[in-house]
């Protein structure tokens, strides 16, 4: 297996609001040099979000940035784009991006996307359903690309392996399933629907992260991406932390990061606290019991990491 290097900082447990237990787990770089040749620079952004950076490129996974309420997804409120907060994050992003990745077409990942496309010049890749929805919701049509599992994308430096996936049930279903419905701008959380689920094998500069956001264990990753240098697998709900083992072992991943931990109902600049349905002591037990391979790691927001090889 490949090796790679880290760094890893603990500063004082005020930094990490929410992390302060597992600051021994949290991987971030000292200094904020660029990547450089061969490396890949990795930034949480929040909920299932990631910018990844090799060089002078970047590529956005799942920005989700407006973090709309708890109350007004419930009832069924009009949801729109928080222009306020999502101008706050774009302060840590690269200025272009070649490509914004999302995995399946709920708001809290595809929601920013069309209005991060507009002000990064980004493409985007999603399924056939995310990409109706983002389209609907203005973004532009040139610069959207639907795909499905089996596809393969070259931008830039980066290769995009489209991968089959599967989505968390939510007291036995899974929340605002199906294909879009109707026509129009998606207004209502419930507009947001999954659509086909996707995973993808991003690789760059030598290095292999698998991406997902969740996950039932009927269905784990592919048996022949290994080995990847990093596992981004999504632990917001029971049944993705019920296939989280497995899928670990499958991937055999030089790091793992457990993804989509956050309160993501919550904004950002109000520190990071674990979801409510997120039992991460339990997942951390499990880790250790279970002898997984890789290094656990978590990431804090917009705290960059390097992962570079040895
Ligand atoms: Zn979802």
């Amino acid at each position: 297996m490949r090796h790679v290097l880290f760094c890893l900082l603990i500063t004082p447990q005020t930094l990490y609001a929410g992390l302060e237990r597992y600051s021994h787990l949290v991987a971030a770089d000292i200094s904020p040099a660029a990547p450089a040749h061969g490396e890949v620079r990795v930034t949480y952004l929040g909920t299932n979000g990631f910018q990844f950076e090799s060089g002078r490129h970047a590529l956005l996974v799942d920005p989700y940035f407006s973090r709309i309420n708890f109350s007004r997804v419930v009832l069924g409120l009009p949801v729109q784009p928080d222009l306020h907060r999502i101008d706050e994050a774009m302060t840590h992003l690269a200025r272009k991006v070649d490509a914004i990745v999302v995995t399946h077409g709920h708001i809290d990942h595809l929601l920013d996307a069309p209005l991060l496309m507009r002000k990064t010049e980004a493409r985007l890749i999603g399924s056939r359903t995310a990409i109706e929805l983002a389209e609907r919701a203005g973004a532009p049509g040139s610069r959207c690309d639907p795909v499905t599992a089996g596809d393969v994308r070259h931008i830039g430096p980066w290769k995009i392996r489209v991968l089959t996936a599967t989505h968390d049930r939510l007291f036995w279903v899974v929340p605002f399933a199906g294909e879009a419905r109707g026509a129009g701008p998606p207004r209502r959380a419930a507009d947001w629907v999954c659509g086909e689920p996707l995973a993808y094998l991003i690789e760059v500069a030598g290095e292999r992260i698998f991406i997902d956001s969740g996950g039932t264990p009927a269905v784990l990753p592919p048996a022949d991406l290994t080995p990847v240098d990093l596992a981004i697998l999504g632990v917001a709900l029971p049944d993705s932390r019920a296939r989280f083992s497995a899928a670990v072992r499958r991937l055999r991943p030089g790091y793992v990061f457990p993804s989509h931990q956050d309160n993501f109902f919550r904004p950002l600049s109000a520190g990071f606290e674990f979801g409510p349905l997120t039992d991460f002591p339990g997942l951390l037990r499990n880790y250790e019991r279970d002898a997984l391979p890789g290094h656990l790691i978590l990431l804090d927001y917009f705290r960059p990491w390097t992962l570079r090889r040895e």
